[in-house]
């Protein structure tokens, strides 16, 4: 429990790390529980390769005796016919323990995945918390419908939770990406099954103690860590589990529907990759906003970011302008120790992920971009996986860094004549998860609002959000939406009652 200023230094944050409890085990109906597991998950701390600890890694076993309490709770009531002003109360006393223990869940996830602990604290942990609170919140106002019938009808739309909802998520925000999925599917009555990534579980670990203290009963929510290609394909393969949401690659994306056709043809929601095109014109936009805009969107979290703006397209008259103030910004936005409070990125989440980044970076020399800065691993002597900012120019269409998600921080910048190439190379991707335009000409971000082909369009800006909008993509993006009251439609089935009162 806190109750006092958070840690505000890298010395503080190793004397919380002294006293941290880290469990290792899955939460299945209702406990903690120690699985007959053949293999188990280290987690290495990407700072400094060291192993922090060793995780069970749950299979076959361990997921059916999840899905059977998943099943039995949903079937008893116990949550899914609570009076909605219950679950309401519930689910704000699971957000205000997260923003209790908002230290804790911070540290544990920069150690696990690297990123920096200031970011943890100051973003995730307050995304999560707000993000429970606003389902919450929206629990009794979320109303069903009455149709519009002759009077001796009555036609009521109800929305009525699904069943048992499996949720498979990503390690680049882990506590954020598993409470936009566990808060509007719990909040709907549903029982939830979460699966982590296999490289960052401690923090969904944490969470599943917290709910069960907020008062969400035995086999509502469970946590079951392990690997994607195991346990995560078993749980698509299904055939008691009614719903699958997820977020992460677009290939996996692509297995889960084949996976769903193969099983019980369960409702899946995909959240997938992105390759987001930002686009700055020379119309008069204020160019310092936009360069530091542009280098941010890209470098935050060490590129590892979605909605990351990995494609600058920028107009030829301004281009030298705008790079030579992102490369100024790169510059200040280096990787550096997660625990300290004044690195900009922190560490890439595994070795074999600095790997793939490192592969991109050769693909983009190789097949003739020019690379204006980074490139590299740095820090080799620590023990972690470290890359600086790295900056391409003269990226065409062709190139693999133009059009595959690298998910590290690498820009590709490529120049436009007018609109209509700038909205070409924008849409020539693809993805469709987001897009940024800065113009000062409000008809012409009108016009590329609506043409560009993204389920986020930022206007003179990146990365704004809020709950009360809904987010997702187009195309390999993925299908339905994550936030706002769309997402609570999502976990819900839509059921038509029909009353006859004719004599
Ligand atoms: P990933 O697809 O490798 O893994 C995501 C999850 O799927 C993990 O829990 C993993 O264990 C599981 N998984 C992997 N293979 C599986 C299989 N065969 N069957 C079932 N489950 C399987 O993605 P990642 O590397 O963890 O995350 C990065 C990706 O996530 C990027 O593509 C990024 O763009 C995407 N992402 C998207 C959003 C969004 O909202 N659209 C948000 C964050 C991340």
């Amino acid at each position: 429990m806190n109750g006092n200023a958070s840690p505000s230094t890298k010395a503080q944050w190793l004397a919380l790390k002294e006293t941290l409890h880290i469990e290792n085990r899955p939460f299945i109906n209702g406990c903690y529980q120690s699985v007959e597991a053949l293999e188990s998950i280290k987690v290495v701390n990407p700072a400094d390769g060291s192993c922090i600890t060793e995780v069970f890694a749950c299979g076959q076993a361990a997921l059916e005796r999840a899905v059977l309490a998943a099943r039995e709770s949903f079937d008893s009531g116990v949550w899914s016919s609570l009076p909605p002003v219950e679950r309401k109360k519930r689910l704000l006393a699971l957000s205000r323990l997260i923003y209790r223990h908002r230290d804790e869940l911070a540290l544990l996830e920069s150690l696990d995945m690297g990123k920096p602990v200031r970011d943890s604290l100051n973003l995730d942990m307050n995304r999560a918390v707000e993000c429970f609170a606003w389902h919450a919140e929206a629990i009794d106002k979320f109303y069903d419908q009455m149709a519009p019938l002759s009077e001796n009808y009555l036609g009521l739309i109800r929305h009525e939770p699904i069943g048992v909802v499996a949720a498979i998520v990503p390690w680049n925000f882990p506590l954020v990406m598993a409470s936009w999925k566990v808060a509007p599917a719990l909040a709907t009555g549903n029982s939830v099954i979460l699966k982590p990534s296999e490289r960052s579980m401690l923090t969904a670990l944490r969470l599943a103690g917290l709910a069960k203290e907020a008062g969400i009963p035995d086999g509502v929510f469970q946590v079951l860590p392990g690997f994607g290609y195991t346990l995560g394909k078993a749980m698509a393969l299904h055939n008691d589990i009614d719903c699958l949401v997820f977020t992460g690659s677009t290939a996996t994306g692509k297995l889960l529907l084949q996976y769903a056709g193969q099983s019980n043809m369960k409702k899946v929601y995909l959240e997938c990759g992105g390759k987001s095109p930002h686009l700055i014109f020379d119309d008069g936009v204020d160019i310092d906003k936009a360069a530091l805009t542009a280098a941010r969107a890209i470098f935050f979290n060490q590129g590892e970011v979605c909605v990351a703006g990995s494609r600058l397209l920028l107009q030829k008259s301004i281009k030298e302008a705008v790079l030579e103030r992102v490369l100024q910004h790169a510059a200040s936005m280096k990787a550096g120790d997660p625990l300290e409070m004044t690195s900009f990125m922190g560490a890439l989440v595994d070795e074999a992920h600095l790997k793939r980044v490192l592969q991109y970076i050769e693909s983009g020399i190789c097949e003739g971009a020019k690379l204006l800065c980074g490139g590299q691993q740095v820090y080799q002597d620590s023990g972690g996986y470290f890359v600086n900012p790295t900056v391409f120019d003269d990226v065409t269409p062709q190139m693999t860094i133009f059009q595959e998600e690298i998910f590290g921080p690498v820009l590709s910048v490529c120049s436009f004549d007018d609109e209509d190439e700038a909205l070409r190379l924008a849409n020539n991707s693809c993805f469709g998860l987001a897009a940024g335009v800065w113009t000062a000409d409000m008809r012409r971000a009108n016009r590329l609002s609506r043409k560009l082909r993204a389920g986020t369009v930022w206007i003179n800006s990146w990365s704004g959000g809020d709950m009360t909008m809904p987010f997702g993509g187009f195309k390999q993006s993925g299908n339905g939406r994550d936030r706002s009251l769309q997402a609570m439609a999502k976990y819900t089935e839509t059921k038509a009652v029909w009353y006859d009162f004719t004599d």
